[in-house]
């Protein structure tokens, strides 16, 4: 198989320059390649139903014979209509065809034959229109696979057909013999055939199933890898577990799921040898600056300096201004470090930095600077971990020398999928909400009631409150974004919100321009903000009362239970309202999910549940390999391949042994293709 990865495309029969340029444009650049490129979906032509079983609106195949042929008729447009009336046992049903001559030349000679497409039925009347036919002798499960103008779907079946002709006879399977016992998984060989070309439903199952295997297997072993580069000793193993002093201070007792997360992070800091790692989860308003001011403070007692990252300004001020209250009078040193701090200021942080004399920064991307260096960096927090790239975070580690890792995500990851994307880092999950707070009212809504919002959210400005819009998210072409915030704004002029003060927020603005908007929002200097790319994660503006956004059907649910986390985070009742003129029934149901709960954490479940891991985060946020096959149902394969993975590296950690070897080259292409991750 391997070598195949190295057979280019062209050496396949018909295909030349031109299609491998559209094979390249689909990714697939090697004979190898191609045969791991799957199908996106399937015909089922192997099990036909009978004219009288078909539903209206069924996509279907029927088997029939041809009874006759009526004659052509011509039809506005210069077109030409052909019907062929065919029978089967149950009953009659029309084929119609618009031009398509040769078809209609050679059904009209009689026969049998397969008809595949979508079935109108009214009574007793049957009807297909311009279906694919085929001999009865095709009665398959046939591939249908991604395409792109000017490759169609049935010349990559042809090309994939030669290819399979190429696989060896005895081909090398990556997952060895004893795993595939005991989880009873089909061979590789097998699987590839079947993937493209099934015999029947329960075969696809099991290739499926086995592929899905694979790429789960192979995710695991790379992030087991990762994770067990870090594992070097750690130069601030603590000694004094101090947060009970902490949290005696604090104005409200911890939830048991705070209390839980700053012991599991202790426990890492004092008792294993090496540097703690770990990701901290925790719905909006779940309390995760204590969690930190927590750990802070103890690593802070026990002679480390923290350092605390944040992706922008206005966050860092939030978060200065916050745990400077948590830490009052503690004796705890802190410093605020951005981008605008004047530079005599900064001259004179980055000092007590490198000299110690502060204990506690929380910066932005400041903090990674060239010239700021620390004297015994010991703990190292990243808040919104989305928004770092892994060599941000490793930058700012790096200061110190295998200093502690404490992540905080605001992202609710259902607890299967946190294991994978996060799999190089332990877990704590904040899965519980201090008491008393307010569920946001959410709606849904169609365009024909936006005035009526409008309405709504002029009211609330009137009271005081302030509301945001997110205006829909337009291509990736700049320029349009940014017209169609414009027009946004231009027509809420002769809406009720016409007078409002109202900032706008779109992705061509600069980093600091956005910065000066959200300010002004927080300050309350603007009532209404209206926003093409999504807000600030974390911001924390509590007289915020109403999250409206347009086309919700565009964005995945966890995204919108962020955006939502906006409001609702002062003493006024809150209210989310999602506008959607998409009337389909999944997306209906996914909508109504949000209305339904705020649980983050279930939302998240929804999310995957409907969406798949593939589509969980958008490819570009997760920073995961792109899966090929892994859908909705592999999930409950996830721990049996975590499981698998563990034995195979118990047994041979470097992967080396023959039985490994075509394992750790999977291993290899898989983190090369995202370019991202590297293996150690
Ligand atoms: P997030 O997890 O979104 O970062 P924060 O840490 O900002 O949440 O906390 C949200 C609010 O909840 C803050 O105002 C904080 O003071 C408050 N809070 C945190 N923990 C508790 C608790 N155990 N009981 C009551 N209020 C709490
Ligand atoms: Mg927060």
């Amino acid at each position: 198989m391997g070598s195949l990865f190295n057979m280019p495309l062209e050496s396949l029969k018909g295909v030349g320059a031109a299609r491998v340029r559209l094979f390249a444009k689909l990714g697939v650049k090697s004979v190898g390649e191609l045969i791991r490129f799957y199908p996106r979906t399937y015909e089922d032509w192997s099990s036909p139903c009978s004219i009288s079983e078909a539903q209206d609106r069924d996509v279907c195949c029927i088997r029939a014979r041809i009874e006759r042929a009526l004659p052509p008729a011509r039809i506005r447009g210069g077109m030409t209509l052909y019907k062929i009336i065919a029978y089967d046992d149950s009953g009659t049903i029309t084929i119609t065809f618009f031009n398509q001559k040769y078809v209609y030349e050679k059904l009209r000679g009689g026969g049998e034959y397969l008809f595949y497409g979508t079935v109108r039925a009214a009574g007793f009347f049957y009807e297909m229109t311009s279906p694919m036919v085929s001999t009865v002798d095709k009665a398959q499960i046939r591939p249908v696979y991604p395409q792109t103008a000017g490759l169609s779907s049935r010349q990559t079946e042809d090309a994939v057909r030669q290819a399979l002709r190429l696989l060896p006879e005895k081909m090398k399977d990556p997952i060895p013999e004893y795993i595939r016992e005991k989880y009873g998984l089909c061979s590789l060989e097998r699987a590839i055939r079947e993937i493209h070309f099934p015999g029947d439903v329960q075969a696809l199952e099991k290739a499926r199933e086995r592929l899905s295997f694979e790429e789960l297997l192979v995710l695991q072993l790379g992030l087991a890898r990762l994770k067990g580069g870090r594992q070097e000793y750690t130069a601030h193993r603590i000694r004094n577990d101090c947060s009970r002093e902490f949290v005696s201070r604090l104005p409200y007792k911890l939830t048991d799921a705070q209390s839980r997360a700053i012991d599991e992070c202790i426990r890492d800091m004092m008792t294993s040898g090496s540097p703690m790692n770990r990701l901290i989860q925790g719905d909006v308003g779940s309390g995760k600056t204590a969690v930190a001011a927590a750990v802070c403070y103890t690593a802070v007692k026990n002679g480390l300096q923290c350092a605390f990252m944040v992706p922008t300004e206005i966050l860092a001020r939030q978060h200065f201004e916050a745990l400077s209250a948590l830490l009052e009078d503690t004796g705890i040193r802190m410093q605020l470090l951005t981008g605008s701090v004047s530079a005599s200021k900064k001259k004179s942080i980055k000092e007590q930095l490198s000299s110690g004399e502060a204990d506690l920064v929380i910066g932005t991307h400041a903090l990674i600077s060239d010239n700021v260096s620390f004297s015994r960096l010991g703990l190292v927090i990243t808040d919104e971990q989305h928004r770092f790239g892994v060599s941000q975070r490793s930058a700012l580690i790096s200061k110190g020398e295998s200093p502690h890792i404490m992540v905080m995500s605001a992202t609710p990851i259902p607890r299967t999928l946190a294991l994978m994307v996060f799999g190089d880092l332990d877990l704590s999950v904040l899965d519980e909400l201090p008491p008393g707070r307010q569920k946001v009212d959410t709606y849904l809504i169609d365009s024909a009631k936006r005035v009526r919002a409008f309405g709504f959210l002029k009211k609330q400005i009137l009271k005081g409150n302030q509301c945001y819009i997110v205006c829909p998210l337009v291509e990736q072409n700049e320029q349009s974004e940014l017209q169609s915030a414009e027009e946004y704004i231009e027509k809420l002029r002769n809406t009720p919100l016409g007078d409002c003060r109202t900032g706008l927020l779109h992705g061509r603005m600069k980093a600091d321009q956005k910065e000066e908007v959200m300010r002004s929002f927080s300050e309350g200097e603007i009532d209404l903000l209206v926003s093409t790319t999504v807000i600030e994660v974390g911001v924390n503006v509590p007289n915020a009362t109403v999250m409206m956004i347009e086309n919700a059907e565009r964005f995945g649910l966890s995204q919108l239970h962020q955006l939502r986390g906006r409001v609702g985070r002062g003493s006024d009742k809150a209210y989310c309202i999602l506008v959607s003129d998409n009337q389909g029934d999944t997306t209906k149901q996914r909508l109504s999910v949000m209305c339904r709960t705020n649980d983050g954490f279930l939302i998240a479940d929804e999310d995957l549940r409907l969406r798949g891991p593939g589509d969980f985060f958008g490819s570009r946020q997760s920073g995961l390999p792109e899966m090929k096959i892994v859908g909705m149902s592999s999930m409950e394969m996830l721990e049996d391949t975590q499981e698998a993975a563990r034995d195979i590296l118990e047994k041979d950690p470097l992967l080396s042994d023959p039985e490994h070897r075509s394992l750790r080259g999977e291993v290899g292409r898989l983190f090369a293709r995202t370019g991202g991750a590297q293996l150690q």
